[in-house]
């Protein structure tokens, strides 16, 4: 049985750094605690608990000489604001794409101009664009909800990072109907979790069984799963190697493997490591039949 990866998988540019961050504190003796979860990988939060690591959920819980940190999400800047009046240190692990949303929303504004986002208004990195241009700023989901927007000035639209590049473009020309000149529409979609997807959707059509190793509330995980059901059946979306059921694997000669984009290097190692391992024991156990 082999086992194939896809060519991108696992932790995105943004989640990698805002680690490396907490890691870097924690060197430095720090006492480390997260503004929400960190990542959406329970055993990796799991793992910079056990490091000492704590989660916080509003910026007064900073208190005591802690070092906060702001994650790849980002925040409004009240908030941060905030946590910088009660923190002893913070640190700001928002992803520098994430944080050009926030700037060109905010230049906008500044210039009397409405600012559409496109996106779930209910996610941590909308919520804290928004609050860079309270004012001029509104969300949509998608095409349809435009046609509730009032008539805009000069609008900006912009997307969230993690949107379909196919429902933005929708999305930026309903809006033309509602604005007084021309949108300026840039594409802020990050790459990271279409090249992903890319990826697995490329291997998906040339393997039996297909693991996607990710949160079971992760957004971008469940998404490459559906990217790999289209085209190979046997898609599984797991958490940890003890999920694998060896009844799945029965004929597989060759296994796909990804993970999302906040599933840790070493997790995905354990995946590879059970499903070669199983390989190699199927194999032994064809070896003997076959001599009987
Ligand atoms: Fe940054 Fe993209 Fe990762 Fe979001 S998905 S944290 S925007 S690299």
């Amino acid at each position: 049985m082999q086992v194939l990866l896809a060519e991108e998988y696992g932790f995105c540019f943004g989640v990698e750094r805002a680690v490396e961050m907490v890691e870097g504190a924690l060197a430095a003796g720090a006492t480390v605690r997260t503004l929400g979860p960190l990542i959406h990988n329970t055993q990796e939060i799991e793992r910079l608990e056990a490091e000492g690591v704590q989660m916080i959920t509003a910026p007064e819980e900073a208190a005591g000489g802690v070092t906060a940190v702001i994650r790849a999400h980002g925040v409004t800047p009240q908030v941060q604001i905030e946590l910088q009046s009660r923190a002893a240190n913070v640190i700001d692990a928002t992803c520098p794409f994430v944080t050009k949303v926030q700037k060109l929303a905010e230049r906008a504004a500044l210039k009397g101009r409405d600012v559409v986002l496109v996106g779930n208004p209910d996610h941590p990195e909308m919520i804290g664009v928004v609050g860079y241009a309270p004012h001029n700023t509104y969300v949509i989901r998608d095409a349809s909800e435009a046609a509730n927007l009032p008539p805009l000035h000069a609008p900006l639209v912009v997307s969230q990072t993690t949107l379909k590049l196919s429902a933005f473009l929708e999305a930026a020309a309903a809006v033309r109907s509602k604005a007084d000149a021309e949108p300026e529409v840039v594409n802020t979609i990050c790459s990271a979790t279409r090249d992903r997807q890319d990826a697995a959707r490329a291997l998906a059509g040339h393997v039996d069984a297909f693991y996607i190793i990710g949160g079971k509330h992760s957004s971008n995980s469940i998404k490459l799963l559906a990217v790999c059901a289209e085209q190979c059946a046997k898609s599984f979306l797991i958490e940890t190697p003890d999920e694998i059921d060896v009844e799945d694997l029965r004929g597989a000669e060759r296994v796909g493997v990804t993970a999302g984009a906040s599933t840790p290097n070493w997790l995905i190692e354990q995946v590879v490591t059970k499903l070669r391992s199983l390989g190699d024991e199927r194999n032994a156990t064809e070896a003997v039949a076959a001599v009987n």
